[in-house]
């Protein structure tokens, strides 16, 4: 996917990295109020500047994508499932978010809202996948089943019958809205006969029952990068639903879930396993074989003199470092094993090892020197 080097979000807003929720909403307030084009009529540097303050806004006001972005940048944005860019829709109705950020300063709309009819993203959806720690390991290209709702494909998304057409609503007259008045007021609301459309069907089609939508199974396959750990979410740009009117289609998310393993433990990139040794491994020293993630064999040093509970570590044996270099350790927890019943042999010896320690170790000696 070629990347094309886009300008940072804080930057845009001009805010910190570890800004607020409610700085980075009075950042995109002043930004937006600055550049929008009710504002700058004719102005295209204003127009390209809103629609920027726009995306970021939408990006670090929704805490998902704006933890995606913290981490990997636009790459995070655009999907790791490989659908693509930014979609110019991909900031929803812009009416939307003014509706909701300036809704108290002018009363609910920003300039009016344009008359037609009204243009919604299509919902987000999200879902999971399991991976185990071999595949979290190497990452893995996973199939994906879903249903998302998208264009009927009788009707081509019209919501009309083979052979007739959408027509001019006439509740609203096209526009989408209808006004009421009463007294000094008067209110605009979508219109009820057409659901805003500002079209109605004269024969709606059987297959999706003249809502143009239907509800469709999706193959897709989302590459989940090496490194992954449990609730980890990617972001496959318009895998979710679709909008009404044109208005494209929301985002699909994919929340990943590394199982347990039965021998390794993970901490953060690090690995950890349990490796028994024996007593005279432990004070003379040797090596062991110890499995690894990539299921080969490793020979470890156990150096002279290890003592219990001792952590040996192999240096870039842990897991990948996700959306970075490198890899984490693997950590060796030596477990000293203690013979629950030595045969005759080699309790011979542990009475000679023990007359030559000198007998019994007194630990108070250790502790007071008495
Ligand atoms: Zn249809
Ligand atoms: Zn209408």
């Amino acid at each position: 996917m070629p990347t094309t080097m886009k300008e940072d979000y804080y930057k845009i807003l001009g805010i910190e990295r570890n800004a607020t929720e409610v700085e980075i909403k009075s950042a995109f307030r002043k930004q937006a109020m600055k550049y929008h084009p009710d504002r700058n009529p004719g102005n295209k540097e204003a127009e390209e500047q809103f629609k920027k303050v726009n995306e970021a806004f939408s990006v670090l006001s929704d805490p998902q994508k704006k933890q995606m972005y913290d981490q990997y940048g636009h790459d995070g944005i655009n999907g790791a499932g490989g659908f693509g860019g930014f979609n110019a829709n991909g900031f929803g109705d812009i009416n939307d978010i003014f509706g909701s950020v300036f809704g108290d300063i002018f009363g609910g709309g920003f300039g009016g809202r344009s008359r037609g009819p009204r243009v919604t993203r299509g919902e987000d959806l999200k879902l999971d996948v399991t991976l185990t720690l071999e595949e979290a390991f190497s990452g893995k290209e996973v199939p994906v089943d879903y249903t998302r709702l998208d264009n009927c494909s009788v009707c081509d998304g019209s919501g009309a019958a083979a052979g007739s057409q959408r027509k001019t609503c006439r509740s609203c007259n096209g526009s989408g809205q209808v006004t009421y008045s009463q007294g000094f007021f008067s209110m605009r609301q979508v219109c009820p006969d057409c659901g805003g459309k500002g079209t109605v069907v004269e024969k709606p089609c059987s297959e999706c029952r003249g809502t143009g939508h239907k509800r469709v199974k999706e193959k897709i396959t989302v590459k989940v990068p090496s490194g992954v750990r449990t609730g980890v979410t990617l972001r496959v740009s318009n895998g979710g639903d679709i909008g009404e009117n044109g208005g494209g289609f929301g985002d699909l998310y994919v929340e990943v879930h590394v199982k347990d393993h039965k021998i390794f433990r993970r901490d953060g990139d690090n690995l950890i396993i349990d490796a028994p040794i024996t007593y005279p491994q432990a004070v003379l020293g040797g090596t062991i074989k110890v499995p690894t993630i990539e299921g080969k064999e490793m020979e470890v040093t156990i150096p002279k003199g290890t003592q219990f509970g001792e952590v040996l570590k192999v240096q870039g044996n842990g897991m990948p470092k996700l959306g970075k270099k490198g890899f984490g350790d693997l950590l060796i927890n030596v477990k000293i094993e203690v013979l629950k019943k030595p045969t005759a042999k080699q309790k011979e010896l542990l009475e000679a090892l023990a007359q030559e320690t000198g007998g019994k170790k007194s630990f108070l000696k250790d502790l007071f020197g008495k």
